[in-house]
């Protein structure tokens, strides 16, 4: 196929990766010069209800190592890319223009913020958007993501009845090269540095030493699956709550789009192919599928999937940074949280627990909660987290009045010797 000769965008967003990434693969397909950009956006930079930055230390640090990872990569395929600072729907058309621009390709999101952006952008360009971020494709929920059920168990159900996902798009072996860059793009660099300052100092207690990128993204699928073979234990491990292995730590890299979901499922099916399918096999997909749900579920409410408390006048709020700092006085929900605040990363077990102590316990907005979950969690993605503080709270995927964990009685059933909380004391 003969590419244009007519430059176009590629704007990653969440897609941080250049395997199974279609937005591109399309435009390195179709055209012979090509201008990478990752922007910082103004709301990247706000802060939480709860007066803490939107991206924490954590996450800025990890969007750091994959955006550089996605630099260096870049440069190996022939291209580069353009880390700029602005609101993208100002930014693209001003580049557009200065380099006879028409089309952008990117990834498609489906949250109120970033379709807002999309809109802006789209108003004066082609803006091709594609799905990347989950396993199964948004079109082939069955029945239509718009009349999803609220039940999981039904999602699931239907879906395994009828079971579809797409094959993954092809990796670029080289990637067009940019245009002669104008001078406008100096002038929007946004130099990275501050977010690399913000580096914490590494916890010898954190379960696993994330790195962003694709790179180690892949690195760490090769160690769970094919070094090690854990994947075959995941079933009954997966409630752990020390350690790199217990679970596949897969969902920092999913999170930014340095992993592709569905290229994950790929891998999965080659894995049990070699070594056998298995209940644990069949969970990893089961849980792919909870994260799809989220997102899906995110498409068919709009902005009433966050469900936010219209009172923003918080009560007790001395409970509440209890809470955030470990010192509520429940040794189980303090380990947990003292293991957050210092690597930014919780089990999921840790994670239903907390929050549930937050909503039933603290009788604290969940909301505070979920905020202080973006600004902390390593591996922070608005779907999975508010749809999963929604159904703590009962409100949100298979709706109920009181899902509430017996915090004290978990501890025993998950560390029944306390090594846990004693690592974490
Ligand atoms: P594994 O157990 O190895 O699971 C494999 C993958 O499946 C994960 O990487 C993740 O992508 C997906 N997954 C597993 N459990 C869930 C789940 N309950 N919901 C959605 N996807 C799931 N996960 C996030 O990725 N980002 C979040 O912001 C987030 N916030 C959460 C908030 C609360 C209150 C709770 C209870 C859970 C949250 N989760 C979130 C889900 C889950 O805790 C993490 O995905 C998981 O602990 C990550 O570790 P892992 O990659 O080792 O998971």
């Amino acid at each position: 196929m003969i590419k244009s000769d007519k430059p176009a965008i590629v704007w990653f967003r969440n897609n941080l990766r250049i395997h199974d990434n279609p937005a591109l693969a399309e435009a390195n397909r179709n055209h012979a010069q090509i201008i990478c950009i990752w922007i910082a956006e103004p709301r990247f930079f706000e802060h939480t209800l709860n007066g803490h930055p939107r991206i924490g230390a954590f996450r800025a640090k990890f969007l750091y190592e994959s955006l550089q990872d996605l630099q260096s990569h870049l440069r190996q395929l022939g291209n580069e890319l353009w880390i700029l600072k602005g609101e993208p729907g100002k930014i693209l058309p001003q580049i557009a223009e200065a380099h006879g621009i028409k089309k952008v390709y990117s990834q498609a999101e489906h949250t109120d913020e970033e379709r807002r952006v999309e809109a802006e952008v789209a108003e004066s360009l082609d803006l091709k958007l594609y799905e990347s971020h989950t396993m199964m494709h948004p079109e082939d929920v069955v029945g239509g993501v718009n009349r999803l059920k609220k039940s999981f168990t039904s999602f699931r159900k239907r879906q395994e009845r009828d079971w579809k996902i797409r094959p993954v798009c092809e990796t670029p072996e080289m990637v067009s090269p940019p245009p002669q860059p104008a001078p406008i793009m100096q002038s929007l660099e946004w130099n990275m540095q501050m977010w690399a300052e913000l580096d914490q100092p590494a916890d010898s207690r954190a379960a696993c030493s994330f790195r962003g990128g694709e790179q180690a993204a892949l690195e760490r699928v090769e160690h769970y699956l094919w070094n090690t073979q854990h994947l075959s234990n995941y079933k009954e491990t997966r409630n752990g709550l020390i350690g790199a292995d217990y679970s596949s730590k897969f969902s920092p890299w999913l999170a930014v789009g340095a992993l592709s979901a569905r290229w994950l499922y790929f891998e999965i099916k080659r894995y049990e192919e070699q070594y056998g399918a298995n209940e644990s096999t069949y969970w990893m997909v089961f849980e792919l599928m909870w994260r799809d749900f989220f997102r899906f579920s995110a498409i068919r409410d709009g902005n009433s999937f966050f469900g936010y408390l219209k009172n923003r006048s918080w009560p007790k709020l001395r409970e509440f940074q209890a809470w955030i700092h470990g010192e509520t006085g429940q040794p189980f929900v303090d380990a947990n949280m003292r293991e957050l605040k210092n690597t930014g990363f919780m089990s999921n077990r840790g994670r239903q627990n907390v929050a549930s102590y937050l909503i039933h316990d603290l009788r604290l907005p969940w909301v505070l909660g979920a905020a202080y979950f973006e600004t902390q969690l390593i591996d922070y993605d608005s779907c999975s987290n508010y749809g999963n503080w929604t159904y703590l709270a009962g409100i949100g995927a298979d709706p109920r009045n009181e899902r509430r964990f017996n915090v004290a009685g978990q501890a025993e059933r998950y560390d029944p010797d306390g090594a846990y909380v004693q690592l974490w004391d």
